[in-house]
């Protein structure tokens, strides 16, 4: 271990696949993220969408690196980031249109999180592993391909506490703003939205299967 105390601000690499769109995450710890894997339908269709199925694990799952929107910060390549959302009202998923990478996934400006498939940081030889630990646990197992990986199906009650008690903690310490995809001054998102149509949602699930 190496003691940070008393240093300038310690950050890591954000980037997608092909180095167009970058950013930077200060203070990547296991204390500053929440991994988990998601196996629920939508991340699968999400990345069928994108064309970039080869992010999913084995089982269908999307390894996502729970972080403080204060925390990242997007430097280059803003031009290539788009939003896709699986419905009107389904979540906000950002990812560079150059490659595909998925860079975010976000509920909205009001809660003060964001879910980065580790990809988008697995760049200049970084690894999640190293940056963030392993993954604490599995979501929506009743999605994945297969047998759902063990207790990744209902609800797990110390998994959903440590994600709680971090978003309720980079609420009360400000960490909500200034946010990587929306604009501080009218909370709109700073790119391009599309609503996946009817017919290409379809599709998306189809190949899922
Ligand atoms: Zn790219
Ligand atoms: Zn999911």
């Amino acid at each position: 271990m190496t003691a940070r105390k008393n240093t300038a601000r310690h950050s890591a690499s954000f980037a997608c696949q092909c180095g167009q769109v970058r950013g930077r995450i200060v203070d990547p710890s296991r204390d500053s993220a929440n991994r988990v894997v998601c196996y629920c339908r939508d991340c699968q269709a999400f990345a069928h969408a994108i064309g970039r199925p080869d992010i999913l694990d084995d089982k269908g799952g999307t390894d996502v690196v729970q972080v403080a929107p204060a925390a990242l910060t997007i430097t280059d390549g803003q031009d290539r980031v788009r939003s896709l959302r699986l419905s009107e009202k389904g979540l906000y998923r950002f990812y560079a249109s150059c490659c595909g990478t998925p860079l975010g996934n976000a509920v909205g400006p009001a809660i003060p999180v964001v879910g980065v498939p580790r990809q988008a940081f697995e760049v200049e030889g970084q690894t999640a592993d190293a940056l963030f630990g392993p993954v604490a646990g599995a979501v929506h197992g009743q999605g994945a391909k297969g047998e759902p990986p063990p207790g990744s199906k209902g609800i797990q009650f110390w998994l959903l506490m440590r994600a709680v008690l971090k978003v309720a903690r980079w609420r009360l310490t400000g960490q909500g703003w200034p946010h990587p995809f929306f604009s501080s001054a009218d909370r709109k998102p700073l790119f391009p939205v599309e609503v996946l149509s009817p017919e290409r949602r379809a599709e998306s699930r189809r190949q899922e299967m």
